[in-house]
């Protein structure tokens, strides 16, 4: 159990988005969300409410950290396509090492991508702990900072939901 209070939790996707853009975290954890009006965002809340629906188990830890579909202790986590892989993979990981500041060490993940049928197994590993751990501690920094981390320029900020907001 982590035992610094000082530390919050994060949503899943936030984590997620961590590795992508510290400015996407802090917009996100401040509730600043054009999500609904994101076309590529809409489509994955279409997979996400459509595939798999009828075997969903959402699971919450501690009122904080909800894990969209828990089953026979696998955390499975679907994704429209397989551009944001390793960000699907950080986010099972950070379920897993959620989970098992909980107890819950008996539980592994499975990316799922419909669209090209693929799944794959994840495990925390060796050293994942501490990375998480830190990684973690480093989003605290972020989110608690009034300061609005600056903008990234990169090719995925045209399809990112704060597009308007950061550059128009
Ligand atoms: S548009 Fe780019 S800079 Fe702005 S939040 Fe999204 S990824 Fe970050």
């Amino acid at each position: 159990m982590i035992d610094n209070e000082n530390i919050n939790y994060v949503t899943g996707t936030i984590y997620s988005y961590s590795f992508l853009c510290m400015r996407k975290v802090w917009l996100s954890y401040h509730n600043l969300s054009f999500e609904t009006e994101n076309e590529l965002v809409q489509i994955g809340k279409f997979i996400d409410e459509n595939t798999y629906s009828n075997q969903k188990h959402n699971f919450m830890i501690d009122g904080k950290v909800n894990i969209d579909f828990l089953k026979n202790n696998v955390v499975h986590e679907i994704k429209k396509s397989d551009k944001e892989k390793q960000m699907a993979i950080n986010q099972i990981k950070y379920y897993l090492f959620i989970l098992k500041q909980y107890g819950f060490d008996n539980i592994k993940g499975e990316l799922n991508i419909p669209s090209k049928r693929y799944k794959e197994e994840v495990i925390l590993e060796e050293g994942d702990d501490k990375n998480i751990l830190e990684h973690l501690e480093l989003i605290n920094k972020i989110i608690k900072s009034n300061d609005i981390p600056e903008t990234i320029n990169i090719r995925a900020c045209k399809k990112c939901a704060y597009y308007e907001f950061c550059y128009i």
